[in-house]
């Protein structure tokens, strides 16, 4: 059974290599923007860190063409499992920190223009690769042309040869390692119609009225005539169906407020959007382990603090003289 006090989570829509739509219930402002924080700047993952450029006869320039290696996405489901190269007992480099590509390309003289992507980036890890995003190509575009994220564009003979090594990190160190596009989080809304007022109002006005959210959160039924709220977790906050009812005469029509539960906490409506990098549900599951890590920590260290108090309050009042 769900105790009503503790923190719910409710999957409202979900594509593993998109995004995650989730309810969390029963919080507050605070902890829900820690989780939301978490997401974005504490989950590790792996990106290209370190590149040892052979040869870049492209018109890019190196510093340029390795700012873009590092901030394609890698596959890194085995990134929670890795060491951090500082933490790592190696002495520099091994298959528990690093994980190597590598990428040759030449342009052939007889082609004039040729587009280098992630694809052409070679991997020694078969769980650590650049991500596939040729699901995401338009039908009637070929996949294997389109699909892949340009690094740099060469022609007749020009060539780019180079070693990256990819570590795993934190998206606090560097952009290149967040693992989410956007984290999306809004007060879950609690929108009422008032039924007296509604029934007052003429067919031609409900319908006016329901098609002028721009999140087409209302529905006109006109077989029964009757307003519907259908897709309440879409509403922005932007106050239109409020201000169109007033315009119409039906002032108190619609409220629309921050969604409270019974014991005053509120409740959140998060998109969390992957890099590709992680599953967006994976994200979602490691930013509640840190967070629950972090106040596990954070308690301990203010147990030790508030003991240390006691013991010195304790200790000056030995050594007071009782006549003092
Ligand atoms: S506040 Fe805006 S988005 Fe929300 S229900 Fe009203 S019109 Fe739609
Ligand atoms: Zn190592």
């Amino acid at each position: 059974m769900i105790d009503d006090c503790q923190p719910v989570v409710e999957i409202l829509e979900l594509e593993p290599n998109e995004y995650i739509k989730f309810n969390l219930r029963n919080t507050n402002i605070t902890m829900a923007n820690t989780l939301r924080r978490v997401m974005q700047v504490e989950v590790p993952i792996l990106a290209i860190d370190l590149v040892n450029l052979e040869k870049n006869s492209s018109v890019l320039p190196d510093e340029m063409l390795c700012q873009r290696l590092g901030l394609i996405p890698l596959t890194s489901t085995v990134a929670k499992e890795m060491n951090n190269v500082m933490d790592c007992p190696c002495d520099g480099a091994c298959s528990e920190c690093t994980v190597e590509l590598t990428l040759n390309v030449r342009c052939p003289p007889d082609v004039n223009r040729m587009l280098v992507t992630n694809k052409d980036l070679k991997s020694s890890n078969p769980d650590v690769q650049p991500v596939d995003f040729t699901s995401f190509v338009p039908s009637g575009l070929d996949p294997d042309k389109y699909g892949g994220v340009v690094i740099c564009k060469l022609t007749k003979g020009q060539e780019i040869s180079c070693r990256c090594i990819a570590r795993r990190g934190i998206g606090k160190e560097h952009a290149k390692w967040i693992p989410t596009c956007t984290v999306a989080m809004a007060y879950m809304p609690d929108i009422r119609i008032n039924q007296e007022v509604a029934d007052q109002m003429p067919s031609e006005h409900k319908h006016e009225w329901a098609e002028c959210c721009p999140k087409k959160v209302f529905k006109y039924e006109p077989k029964t005539t009757l307003l519907e709220i259908e897709r309440a977790d879409d509403c922005i906050y932007c106050g239109e169906c409020v201000m169109k009812a007033e315009d119409i005469g039906c002032d108190g029509l619609v409220s629309v407020k921050f969604k409270r539960s019974r014991n005053g906490t509120h409740n959140f409506v998060f998109t969390v959007e992957t890099t590709g990098a992680l599953p967006a549900e994976e994200i979602v599951l490691r930013a509640f382990e840190i967070t629950r890590s972090k106040l596990k920590m954070m308690k301990k260290k203010l147990t030790e603090v508030a003991q240390s108090e006691d013991e010195e309050m304790h200790d000056d009042s030995e050594g007071q003289d009782p006549l003092m």
